[in-house]
């Protein structure tokens, strides 16, 4: 598999009239055709802002964003257009992206028209039920003529998902999807967008709060974990998740999901953070912004100098600690899992 797409040292940074806010500082990250990154955070650590500069929704403030090859915003009208429809962008809240007076047969339809992948109205809804067929809103008849506001969640995101299908993506950037649902809807989702990986090589940027949702995605592709702003843990999904090396990583597997922020920042604390606060990006912490949440921060070394990203056990980490003990297996945080 070739890289899809490539975010090369980005960062966003929004200026206030009282404060200068680096949301995004210095990302790389990379996206291989049909492979599954999955980006994880708490709120605030600027994964949807990465996201939305994945999609070209937003433009970096320094860095770029190759698709292809090219770099997005030296792209003249027409190509810009082709990246906009080869990466669909999928809102974790699809009540909010869904037209609440257009029936879902008009939601799928309309694009296919625009883009002229329908010559015809009865070309388009063929195509429309083929899509829901896909996302298994069958039998597709009985959802086409009905609003959002007649759907469960879970069939209002499959219609999104649809939505995103119609244009035949390379790329679907889901922003939590998923987090607004109840397990087993979630699980169905998750199972579904695994399957259109598998059948359709279709690949997927994961943006969620939930570093559990990478395990399904275990079986494939990368997990990039962020913090304020910064990745600090950025490797195949199984090492991440079953052998984590950043304290960060270790206390969001430590925390059950949670769909509540507050609570899950809360059980955070109870995984061993110092703190459940997330420092405002307005007044970062010195050194490493985790020090003053971190359990194994050390004085002198971590509240005054930044850790960049060093490769560790089979990933790269941003952390002094993790990279001083890496090589002496006996001093590790946590012991390799047996395989
Ligand atoms: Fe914790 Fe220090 Fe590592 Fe930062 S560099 S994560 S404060 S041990």
């Amino acid at each position: 598999s070739h890289a899809l797409m490539e975010i090369s040292d980005v960062s966003k940074i929004f200026t206030t009239k009282h404060a200068t806010l680096p949301a995004v500082d210095g990302v790389n990250l990379t996206v291989n055709a049909g492979e599954v990154l999955c980006l994880v955070g708490e709120s605030g650590c600027g994964k949807t802002t990465t996201a939305r500069m994945a999609a070209g929704l937003s433009k970096p403030t320094a860095g770029t964003i190759s698709y292809d090859g090219q770099d997005i915003w030296s792209l003249d009208k027409a190509g810009f257009g082709n990246f906009r429809t080869a990466v669909q962008y999928v809102h974790q809240d699809p009540y909010a992206s869904l037209n609440p007076i257009r029936t879902v047969e008009a939601t799928l339809t309309a694009p296919l028209r625009k883009h002229g992948l329908a010559k015809n109205g009865k070309e388009a809804w063929e195509q429309a039920t083929q899509l829901l067929r896909r996302v298994n809103l069958t039998p597709p008849e009985n959802y086409l003529s009905k609003f959002p506001h007649q759907l469960s969640g879970g069939q209002r995101q499959r219609v999104a998902v649809a939505r995103a299908l119609s244009l035949d993506p390379k790329l679907i950037i889901a922003d939590e999807s998923t987090s607004m649902l109840d397990v087993s809807i979630r699980v169905a989702m998750l199972n579904m967008l695994g399957s259109l990986r598998d059948d359709l090589g279709v690949g997927f940027l994961f943006i969620t709060h939930d570093l559990a949702i990478a395990k399904y995605f275990g079986w494939q592709g990368r997990t990039a974990v962020m913090y304020l702003g910064k990745v600090v843990e950025y490797g195949p999904t199984p090492e991440v998740i079953n052998n984590p090396q950043h304290p960060y990583t270790r206390a969001l597997l430590d925390a059950v999901p949670e769909p509540d922020p507050d609570a899950a920042a809360r059980k955070l604390e109870g995984g061993g953070l110092k703190s459940a606060e997330i420092p405002s990006l307005a007044n970062l912490p010195s050194g490493c912004s985790f020090h003053p949440r971190c359990p194994i921060a050390e004085d002198g070394l971590c509240d005054v100098k930044e850790p960049a990203l060093a490769p560790v056990a089979r990933r790269s980490v941003s952390c002094h600690v993790v990279q001083r003990e890496d090589g002496h297996p006996g001093d590790r945080i946590r012991p390799p899992e047996p395989a």
